[in-house]
């Protein structure tokens, strides 16, 4: 879970949930798995892990005496297995990693961690050697046919870095082609990356600026620097350049100078059309280090219940199992990150949901609940999902994301991760209101958080998808109540191993949350609706080349 500070208040519209409506789902049962998930026994549920074998054997379990199918990987003898093997590369740095920059004939030594952030390369390759590359800065780095934007001019940039702006052109002035302050998929630094192998560059390096990134250095630090985790891609050259990482802003201001250049004047033609990339004459960048590649093999965990009328049809709800195993001890010494939270609740919910549908009327079309792995690696079980669907994406109606579900208690609104433009989002606000509950928008949408959890890969791919999020206007105490909750959660147990079960959870907002969900589900189950982007999403025109097969 990337969850971020909901600090922006929303004037309530609507009177506090109602009570009488009896519920799918039974919060007993999601404290008790989420309290079995989140103990110290599985260790952190990390991928690859002692800890992932008791997961995995405790989710295939509660799905089987639930009632559900296995949905997983085909089996040779026919049928199908409860998982889906997901093969990971992990690839890590090995001994120092050499920088420099040569300015004007004069060497300047980088360090790894200070000015500079270097992802260990994905290409495969186990030794990177940069030698003298031209560094060419190219604006936010974006090519975008639809917006009828492309920051590249077709400038060959083989062999070269390029120096890319994180977030996208219009995030500083407010208004334009890329939805203004909300950030869209152009302006996440994975997109980047992605631009950077299709351009053929040798590297791309974001220039590291906290207000449009959303966070500061020490988070890129602490989450480049370290092991990086990706999926096994025939070939990875294609998807990754030899060189990702991030600079510090200081440094982009001091290499532009250098070159003779203004690093503010450069920004302010970025944000136009026009934008031409700039070479930095006089400037070059070098680096040598090598790469440690290991292989694992983690798994997502599928079920079903299969539909009565288009079994071939699916609506997905999808929740990621994994946390961050045992690391760097807390203050008080404690190892484990049980991510009780964030999110052996959402895990805990997904198993419920899948009871109530089992031990329900038979749903018209087929309804999956898949539990995914690496989500706090990259998203890459979702992403490894989306690239080998299990089921055709073209007749996936929609999928439903749960990161961190329930435990304030009874909420009168609900929200999710950014802003879809997507008629899923408002069929969610329509089932919202036979609850009495509103919806608050995502109220830092520049912050990109569409883009940061499990619902996205499948949105990348055109399939309609959403990740819910509960409320903060709180039945008990309001806005304030629910924003202090949320802020000491931030605070004192987001990803340390303070993120534990707590007995005082109120279990009515776990029932809550889950009954909007099933509510949610059971009407896409059963209804001929194909959710569908809004004119301008990003991913419409992936969707709509499969229109036809949606009747
Ligand atoms: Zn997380």
């Amino acid at each position: 879970m990337h969850k971020l500070f909901l600090s922006v208040a929303v004037a309530a519209l609507v009177a506090g949930p109602s009570s009488a409506a009896p519920s799918a789902v039974d919060a007993q049962r999601i404290l008790r798995d989420t309290k079995v998930l989140s103990s110290d026994e599985y260790e952190g549920r990390a991928p690859a892990s002692e800890g992932e074998k008791k997961t995995v054997a405790y989710l295939t379990q509660q799905m089987k005496a639930g009632g559900l199918q296995p949905a997983g990987d085909p089996l040779p003898g026919g049928g199908r297995a409860w998982t889906q093997d997901v093969p990971l590369a992990r690839f890590a740095t090995k001994g120092p990693v050499a920088v420099s920059v040569n300015v004007a004939g004069q060497s300047q030594t980088w360090t790894q961690g200070e000015q500079i952030a270097i992802r260990a390369a994905q290409t495969g390759a186990e030794r990177i050697t940069i030698t003298d590359a031209p560094v060419v800065f190219v604006g936010y780095g974006v090519k975008a046919p639809e917006r009828n934007w492309d920051d590249f001019k077709g400038v060959d940039l083989k062999g070269k870095v390029a120096l890319v702006l994180v977030n996208d052109p219009d995030f500083e002035t407010g208004s334009g082609d890329f939805g203004g302050k909300a950030m869209t998929y152009y302006g996440r630094w994975t997109y980047k990356f992605e631009e950077a192998a299709r351009q053929g560059a040798i590297g791309f390096l974001v220039i590291h600026e906290t207000a449009p990134a959303s966070y500061g250095w020490a988070t890129v630090k602490n989450s480049n620097t370290n092991e990086i985790f990706d999926v096994i891609r025939k070939n990875p050259a294609e998807a990754h350049a030899p060189l990702e990482g991030w600079v510090q802003r200081d440094v982009a201001v001091a290499l532009t100078k250098a070159a003779g250049l203004d690093f503010e004047a450069l920004k302010k033609a970025a944000q136009t059309r026009d934008f031409r990339p700039v070479e930095l004459k006089g400037v070059t960048f070098s680096t040598d280090y090598a790469v440690d590649v290991q292989k694992v093999v983690s798994k997502n965990v599928v079920g079903a219940v299969a539909g009565a009328k288009h079994p071939d049809e699916r609506v997905v709800y999808t929740a990621h199992w994994d946390h961050l195993g045992v690391g760097q001890p807390d203050a008080k010494g404690d190892t484990i990150y049980n991510g009780a939270l964030d999110n052996a609740s959402g895990t805990a919910l997904l198993l419920e949901l899948g009871r109530a549908f089992a031990k329900g009327p038979k749903p018209e079309r087929t309804v999956m609940f898949l539990a995914v792995t690496a989500e706090e690696k990259g998203l890459l079980g979702s992403e490894y999902y989306a690239d080998n669907p299990l089921y055709p994406l073209a007749t996936t109606v929609g999928v439903l994301n749960m990161d961190g579900v329930g435990p304030n208690g009874l909420a009168r609104d609900f929200t999710t991760s950014g802003n879809a433009p997507l008629t899923l989002q408002d069929e969610l606000i329509a089932v919202g209101k036979t609850h009495d509950r509103y919806f608050t928008p995502d109220p830092r949408p520049e912050a990109g958080s569409f883009f940061r959890s499990d619902h996205f890969p499948f949105a990348k791919v055109g399939v309609p998808a959403i990740s819910f999020g509960g409320g903060q206007d709180l039945v008990q105490g309001g806005r304030a109540a629910g924003q202090q909750r949320q802020a000491a959660y931030i605070t004192s147990r987001y990803h340390q191993p303070a993120d534990e079960f707590d007995p005082t959870w109120d279990p009515r907002g776990f029932e809550a949350d889950g009954t909007m969900l099933f509510d949610l589900g059971n009407k896409l189950a059963n209804s001929r609706i194909w959710p569908e982007w809004k004119d301008g999403a990003e991913f419409k025109a992936e969707r709509d080349k499969t229109k036809a097969q949606r009747k």
